[in-house]
């Protein structure tokens, strides 16, 4: 079963409306592969998503990056799954690292933000990584499996899921992950849904890596079998986001 080749922009908590404006612009102006062959998504902070969705080409999608864990309602500051639905917004990025740490949410949190979202028709990007600390105590596996494990409890349908496996030590830090250490998470994280959800599934999720992403590594990463695109942070605000999205082909 083909895994069309994913690239999401997460571009974190940056930008003014003037900037936003200037990446979309030359976001509409590339040239890029038929979205059959390669899925965009972006992803601007909240404030931004309604300028995002009238200026950006409609081949692209748009993810916000959280969503509330449950309905919403007497909770300050929060942004809920069904406003995102209201808004039209299709994509959601859960469980990303920095929200891990220094917001603390915890592997059950994001268990059940990945169920609510997908129970009110959002499409989620899921992601885990493990520490510099955790790598190099050999728990690799074991802490992005845990990981997991606590996301698929709560999944039903896989088609609308991506699995992000971002290692915390690459992120943001020019430190990308070999190849060989990229393939071998994925590969294993295929192995685990192969044993623990099933062979379709396994087949047919795309997992993406994320961590220092650039135009000048992405070739590389791409071309191995069990990654299936990218979620880049750094380099998504700039046109060599253009070339990563170009790099499977
Ligand atoms: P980075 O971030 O590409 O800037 O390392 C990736 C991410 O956090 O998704």
């Amino acid at each position: 079963m083909g895994r069309k080749f994913f690239v999401g922009g997460n571009w974190k908590c940056n930008g003014t409306s003037d900037e936003v404006k200037k990446i979309v612009t030359w976001l509409n102006e590339a040239e890029v592969p038929s979205e059959d062959d390669v899925e965009v998504v972006v992803s601007p902070p909240f404030v931004f998503l309604s300028l995002v969705k009238t200026l950006l080409r409609s081949d692209f999608a748009i993810a916000a990056q959280n969503c509330w864990v449950r309905k919403g309602g007497a909770f300050t500051g929060e942004i809920s799954a069904e406003m995102l639905i209201n808004l039209g917004i299709p994509w959601v990025i859960l469980g990303h690292s920095e929200r891990r740490l220094l917001l603390n949410e915890t592997n059950e949190f994001v268990g059940d933000k990945v169920g609510y979202a997908l129970t009110q028709g959002l499409k989620v990007i899921a992601c885990v990584g493990e520490t510099l600390e955790q790598r190099e105590s050999g728990s690799t596996m074991a802490v992005v499996a845990a990981q997991t494990k606590s996301i698929a409890e709560h999944i039903s349908n896989w088609s609308n899921v991506v699995l992000a496996y971002e290692p915390v030590w690459a992120i943001g830090t020019g430190k990308v992950a070999t190849p060989a250490q990229a393939q071998e998470v994925h590969s294993e994280l295929r192995k685990w849904l192969h044993e623990n959800v099933g062979p379709e599934v396994a087949a047919s999720t795309r997992i993406i890596y994320g961590g220092s992403v650039n135009g000048a590594n992405c070739k590389e990463l791409a071309a191995k079998p069990d990654v299936d695109g990218f979620l880049v942070g750094g380099a998504s605000l700039k046109p060599e986001f253009i070339d990563i999205i170009k790099s499977s082909t």
